[in-house]
């Protein structure tokens, strides 16, 4: 046996463990307990067709090869995009380290303070540096976070009387193509009435709700966002402004004129270009528009002693409540991301965002003195970094390609030139020597830049910037370092215990898919370079569409979608558009079983579609027959079902076929929320099923870390009738020949964390993939019987199994005075993450321990559960004073003088052996969601500030 094999290394149980876990179960062998699972008539036939698996040794060096492919020229692109300096100390201390990648998203709080604080500090830099109240913790790309503020701005037109019904949304022809396309996509199906032209002529009609500028435009003009704000309010147009976040640093903010949204991305804030992502968003608005926000916002609350603590707001907002209410699907966003852009915020500070946006800016004045002097026409009147060029673009195209320099040419007698952080003197002065070609003139050389100003008088930055304590204390990589460790220290993440969350697969992130993602190869690619440059990236994005494809059973794949929620809305506009090719736009009912995600009913809604929901039976399966009333009733206008597999019950669902079948009868198509796919790859698949596009999840079933809640990757597959509609992109030729419009930003959406996902395929090779999935439903039916007795379990398949993961029911404690939460903050004392609380079921616990947890650690899980089982049967209702209650216990309490508990302090904080060995602890006491949402604060700013004494 090859022991290096990386299917060894990525699956947890020894194979002698498998067997003992096949016996407990009371089965004989693997295969048997996959038959009794899944249903035979899905199961597929042949295994996948894939290449056979590299070791870990032999991928890296492949992907080194592979990596050549890709020039690294220098480049002055923008349009949103710019090469930047990761500060190393933030690349190995956060980028390179699983205590900071492997983490989920903060709904945990108590074990979650270190990534809330970093994420509360990226909140205060964007609420400081655009002027606004507040600011989410981040969204997927600028252009979607535009599309977010569009139908903010849409939403809230209601509540004024004046602008009730009024479709029409002013969009600014410098805005960023790729945002003008996303607005596109996202205004059509909700009914927003796009007029694109020159804000100058604008006239500020009463016809319209809002209107969206780039501050500066594309071109590098610098917007009079003042006046125009200042001529929109007379109007009571509301106005979003998409803001490039290091030219804030010398632009006003556009917060103090009066901005109703600010958007943009935090890429140049030290994350590499990755050939389109992934990179933070930021979101910011008003206190008005607190409650519309999409996304997740960190807030600051108290807990159980008093303590200030952090947790995620107004979770209310969410679409798990809001469902076809909601006016976003966004779940998954950038967190680590915004992690590290917040933390370039901290590392350098005022001053030293204030010395880089300096060199930006008198780069460019330097560089545009330059061209004058060799005779060139510089259009901006004001600029930051970009400089627009009249010439002959052709010419200018010709001699930039031959010394490795791009710069962008949107028409023949323009180029646009951006410059950056990494811009030198060297680096100028070889650009002089471009142009002087160019002009046939003799070149000459500067030797350092001039400190000029094009910035407006009645635009220059005013207002401090990050002047808390935090943004001024960690200059040197020493105190850096220690924070970013003191922060990490108080979450927990894969690299201490299992994360054994229902629906989100959090399996191992292998130190080998990830390494990559530091070279600097992948790193330094313009989403909009030419593609002779990208070569690397389009073998790794093809051979990964193939392989998604083959995985799936469908024709074709679209990487653009940059998170689920992404995907689905991608799946469902793609449906819509090949419906629409066939003359059938009247189709727009979308099905939906009740035990759906919530950002099913969401997206659905954002694709214009009406939902209607289905019943699910007492089994936890579809009710095919209300599904059949319902799909007859409405088979005139059928668009779609939205259908979980396996359900989200954790059930393999025998009728599938037929479920699909009913729906293509009634002339509508099936997509298949890919979330559950670690339980179909190899077995069966949504091709198979009768699905007609899945969106998959890359950072649940492929490997992707979940970075505390980011990046995600998206991707969908769909069957033939749909390849010709996957989505597109205004600037790289991507998509189907009649390609909607575009989903995200960047034509392959987050472009670098998709060589995660191919190397995990790479190196496990069809056997691995589908040894896995196998694994995957052994660990969850080892976890059912095991806890048999003491939980039971909701809902199982037809011969009594679960699929990759299930439901425990906690809602008889109730009996006890115990909640599920209970059950979840008491497991932090036994150093567990909690499984998914109360979804899909409300009271419940959903456990999914993936392929990648051993045994032991396993039995650890099971053990810490079966002993917060008895735990709870010495309670009642009346005694509120006991272990589950007071759960979380933390340090400072345990080794407190006092101790007024009616148990010891060892029950509390070591309540099994094995805990000794390896103590987890939570950095605060249980947290007050009600308390922070009623005295909402999502900044950084200290207690004194807000607390009243
Ligand atoms: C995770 C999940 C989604 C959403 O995916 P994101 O990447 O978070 O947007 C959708 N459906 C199901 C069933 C999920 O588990």
């Amino acid at each position: 046996m090859n022991t290096n094999a990386f299917a060894l290394r990525h699956i947890g149980p020894r194979e002698d463990d498998q067997n003992q876990m096949l016996k407990t179960i009371g089965i004989d062998s693997l295969d048997q307990l996959i038959y009794e699972t899944v249903p035979d008539d899905i199961r597929l036939q042949k295994g996948l067709d894939l290449d056979e698996p590299m070791s870990e040794q032999e991928y890296l060096v492949h992907l080194n090869e592979v990596a050549k492919k890709n020039k690294v020229y220098k480049t002055y692109i923008g349009l949103g995009y710019h090469p930047t300096i990761l500060p190393p100390v933030i690349q190995r201390n956060i980028l390179e380290n699983p205590g900071w990648y492997t983490a989920y998203t903060p709904y945990q709080a108590e074990i979650a303070q270190g990534r809330l604080e970093a994420l509360l500090n990226f909140q205060t830099m964007i609420t400081d540096l655009t002027g606004m109240a507040l600011a989410n913790a981040s969204l997927l790309d600028e252009s979607t976070a535009a599309a977010e503020a569009m139908s903010l701005l849409f939403a809230v037109r209601e509540r004024d009387q004046k602008k009730a019904g009024i479709n029409k949304f002013f969009v600014s022809e410098l805005c960023l193509p790729q945002t003008i396309s996303l607005l596109q996509t996202r205004a059509n199906p909700i009914g927003i009435d796009l007029v694109i032209g020159n804000e100058d002529d604008f006239n500020f009609s009463s016809e319209f709700f809002g209107a969206i500028l780039q501050y500066p435009g594309k071109n590098g003009q610098i917007t009079d966002i003042k006046s125009f704000i200042a001529k929109a309010k007379v109007a009571q147009i509301k106005v979003a402004v998409a803001a490039d976040i290091l030219s804030l640093v010398k632009l006003e903010a556009p917060g103090k004129f009066g901005a109703d949204v600010v958007v943009g991305t935090t890429q140049r804030f030290g994350i590499p270009m990755g050939y389109g992502g992934p990179h933070a968003a930021y979101f910011a608005t008003k206190e008005d528009y607190k409650r519309d926000i999409p996304g997740r916002i960190i807030g600051v609350t108290k807990d159980t002693n008093g303590n200030r603590a952090l947790r995620m707001a107004l979770q209310t907002r969410e679409q798990h409540i809001k469902r076809d209410r909601a006016t976003s699907n966004i779940c998954t966003a950038q967190v680590l991301l915004a992690v590290m852009a917040g933390m370039y915020a901290v590392y350098h500070g005022p001053k030293g965002l204030q010395f880089i946006a300096d060199q930006v800016h008198h780069s460019a004045t330097t560089l545009a003195n330059a061209l004058e002097k060799l005779g060139f026409q510089q259009a901006n009147t004001s600029y930051f970094d970009t400089l627009q060029i009249k010439t002959d673009a052709k010419k200018v195209k010709k001699v930039a390609k031959e010394k490795k320099v791009n710069f962008f040419y949107p028409d023949e007698e323009t180029v646009y030139i951006a410059l950056n952080e990494t811009t030198s003197v060297r680096d100028i002065n070889y650009i002089i020597s471009i142009f002087a070609e160019v002009a046939n003139k003799d070149t000459f050389s500067i030797s350092s830049f001039t400190e000029g100003n094009n910035i407006p008088k009645a635009l220059k930055r005013t207002t401090d910037f990050l002047t808390l304590d935090i943004f001024n204390s960690h200059h040197s990589e020493t105190e850096l370092m220690r924070y970013i460790k003191k922060l990490e220290r108080k979450d927990l993440s894969l690299n201490h215990s299992m994360i054994s969350l229902g629906s989100c697969t959090m399996k191992l992130n292998a130190a080998a898919e990830m390494l990559p993602l530091s070279w600097f190869k992948w790193g330094n690619i313009h989403p909009f370079a030419p593609l002779k440059q990208a070569r690397g990236y389009a073998t790794i994005l093809k051979e990964l569409e193939d392989q998604l494809t083959e995985i799936t059973g469908f024709a074709a794949t679209s990487l653009q979608p940059n998170s689920g929620a992404q995907g689905e809305f991608a799946g469902l506009m793609v449906i819509k558009a090949y419906h629409e090719s066939r003359g059938d736009h009247h189709r727009n009912v979308c099905l939906i079983p009740s035990s759906a995600h919530g950002t099913n009913p969401a997206s659905a809604v954002m694709a214009g579609m009406k939902v209607v929901v289905t019943k699910s039976t007492a089994e936890g399966n579809i009710d095919v027959e209300d599904l059949r009333e319902k799909a007859l009733l409405h088979k005139d206008n059928l668009s779609c079902l939205m259908v979980t597999y396996p359900s989200t019950h954790g059930v393999y669902e025998a009728s599938i076929k037929e479920i699909t079948k009913i729906i293509h009868d009634n002339g509508g198509q099936v997509y298949m929320d890919g979330a559950n796919m670690n339980a179909q790859v190899g077995l069966t698949n949504p091709g198979n099923i009768g699905a007609d596009v899945c969106h998959l999840n890359l950072h649940k079933t492929f490997a992707i870390p979940h970075g505390g809640g980011g990046p995600g990757v998206g991707p969908i597959c769909v069957a033939k009738q749909l390849v010709p509609f996957l989505p597109g992109n205004p600037i790289v030729k991507t998509g189907g020949a009649q390609a909607i419009t575009a989903i995200s930003s960047a034509p392959f959406g987050s472009a670098l964390a998709c060589l995660i996902s191919y190397g995990y395929i790479k190196m496990l090779g069809a056997e691995g993939l589908t040894q896995s999935t196998k694994i995957a439903i052994l660990n969850a039916n080892y976890i059912k019987h095991r806890l048999q007795g003491s939980f039971d379990t909701l809902y199982s398949g037809e011969r009594g199994r679960a699929a990759h993961e299930m439901i425990v029911d906690c809602r008889e404690f109730k009996a006890n005075g115990i909640e599920v939460t209970d059950i979840a903050k008491r497991l932090m004392d036994y150093g567990f993450h909690a499984p998914t609380v109360s979804f899909p079921v409300a009271g419940t616990l959903m456990i999914e321990p993936t392929e990648s947890e051993s045994k032991q650690e396993i039995d650890r899980f099971c053990d810490a559960m079966i002993s917060i089982r008895k735990e709870i049967d010495s309670t009642t209702k009346e005694d509120t004073n006991n272990v589950l209650k007071n759960a979380p216990h933390t340090l400072a309490m345990v080794t407190a003088n006092e101790w007024h508990l009616p148990y010891s302090r060892e029950t509390a904080a070591y309540p099994l052996e094995y805990v000794q060995d390896n103590k987890f602890w939570p950095s605060v006491r249980r947290v007050d969601d009600a308390y922070g949402d009623r005295n909402l604060i999502c900044t950084c700013a200290p207690i004194e500030e807000y607390i009243d004494a």
